[in-house]
């Protein structure tokens, strides 16, 4: 149970991703049931946790923005069957939403500090996704196809891997570009060998890497 304090901060940035546009309800509710500032340092907690911003999270990422969680999870269009690829689990926030909406989820991180602490909230808060150590890129080609792969970090560029482990129908919701701004794209699945592409406007991401270099 959220405690009376943040479910009022937390009812304020639901009215403020209403009013940047977001609209699906199911996604409003998966916010607003969601406890993001668990996922913050006490220190940072009462300011931040329900402003509308990305935050530090350690290891140079960050914790995505509210609005970015919504217009992702909603341009997903996911329901109770749907089975969800996430690549980068950050802090574990956008993958608790996915859960909350009733998807089965599958997320991959290649820090494995980050990996280990967002295990360790979602097992707590009993949000039962399935958590990868690994690179993005690749997929989970052993558990496909999905009916939704989301990337939370931003891609140099659409990778093959990620298209065939779609669905016929599913949808792939991305942020592709190499500079400080990303271009998000919906990747649809249309049959075997084509796929539509339609773009939804700039983002910031933090970049999605190949190779660890720490
Ligand atoms: N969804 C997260 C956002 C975290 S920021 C949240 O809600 O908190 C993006 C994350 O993508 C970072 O944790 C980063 O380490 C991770 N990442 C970057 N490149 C990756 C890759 N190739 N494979 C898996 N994760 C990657």
């Amino acid at each position: 149970m959220k405690e009376v304090k943040y479910k009022g901060l937390c009812t304020k940035l639901i009215e403020e991703l209403k009013s940047k546009g977001i609209q699906d309800s199911k996604v409003l509710e998966a916010i607003s049931n969601t406890p993001r500032h668990l996922l913050f340092d006490p220190v940072f907690r009462d300011k931040f946790a329900y402003q509308d911003i990305a935050f530090p999270i350690g290891e140079n990422q960050t914790i995505s923005q509210p609005y970015t969680v919504a217009f992702q999870t909603e341009l997903l269009k996911i329901n109770r069957a749907s089975k969800v690829l996430e690549i980068g689990t950050g802090s574990g926030y956008q993958t608790a939403v996915l859960c909350y909406m009733g998807a089965k989820v599958l997320s991959i991180e290649r820090h494995k500090s980050l990996f280990q602490s967002a295990k360790l909230f979602l097992s707590q808060n009993n949000y039962r996704a399935q958590l990868f150590f690994g690179d993005g890129f690749l997929g989970k080609k052993v558990f496909a196809p999905f009916d939704g792969i989301i990337v939370t970090c931003g891609a140099p560029y659409i990778p093959e891997a990620l298209k065939s482990q779609l669905k016929i129908g599913g949808r792939l919701v991305i942020p592709v570009g190499e500079g400080d701004v990303q271009q998000m794209k919906l990747i649809t699945r249309l049959n075997n060998k084509e796929y539509e592409e339609t773009s939804y406007g700039d983002f910031k991401f933090v970049p999605m890497l190949k190779n660890l270099n720490n």
